[in-house]
């Protein structure tokens, strides 16, 4: 064992880096904290949509993995197929005029399974921090439109432009203001204009 006392200029080095070192260790704690922090308060369509992590769920659910967006045109999709049969006829009938248009639809989501459903409104509990603020972006299963086959949503950015320009003219309609890529059918909209939109899906009578 060592019992050499400690030099009068050891024992100064030690006092001056021993806080140093401290100090280091509480900044590289500080950053990642913060970093996490980030990740986990960072609201992403990705987890809305499904393509975030799908644990047990799969694409015969309706999940949709991040890069991997099918085209309306898509009837090897589960997502697409599944949709309501006059709901894809106007989406098709909308992508290809926007295609003259140079530009493309991608469905983000389209039909989901229940267990889907289930899983995404888990994960926006666990996002949004509470079961009231998720119930602004994720229906309950037992009354999702994606569910039935009714809901799609669509990207990217400049084909929801496109929709919000030309949609109505298909019967394609905004269900909620705060979800621009979120699209309905409503037939009467090709003679009267959309209906205005919920301002979010809590004002939707249909989910309650
Ligand atoms: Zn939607």
């Amino acid at each position: 064992m060592n019992t050499t006392p400690m030099s009068p200029a050891a024992r100064r080095r030690r006092r001056i880096l021993l806080p140093l070192v401290f100090l280091a260790l509480a900044v590289i704690a500080a950053f990642a904290v913060q970093q996490s922090l980030a990740v986990a308060s960072a609201p992403s369509s990705a987890s809305i949509s499904g393509a975030g992590a799908l644990g047990e769920v799969t694409e015969a659910d309706g999940a949709i993995r991040d890069g991997g967006q099918p085209s309306v045109f898509d009837d090897a999709s589960p997502a697409v197929e599944g949709l309501r049969p006059d709901l894809l006829a106007a989406l098709r009938s909308a992508a290809t005029d926007a295609r003259a248009d140079g530009v493309e639809f991608w469905v983000n989501s389209g039909w989901r399974s229940q267990a889907l459903q289930a899983q995404l409104l888990r994960e926006a509990v666990v996002t949004y921090g509470s079961e009231e603020e998720a119930a602004r972006w994720v229906a309950k299963p037992e009354t999702s439109s994606h569910v039935t086959g009714e809901a799609v949503d669509i990207g990217p950015l400049r084909a929801l432009d496109w929709l919000a320009q030309h949609g109505a003219n298909y019967g394609l309609c905004q269900t909620y203001s705060n979800e621009s890529w979120h699209y309905e059918l409503r037939p009467e909209a090709i003679e009267a204009g959309c209906p205005q939109s919920y301002a979010d899906p809590t004002e939707d009578p249909r989910l309650q």
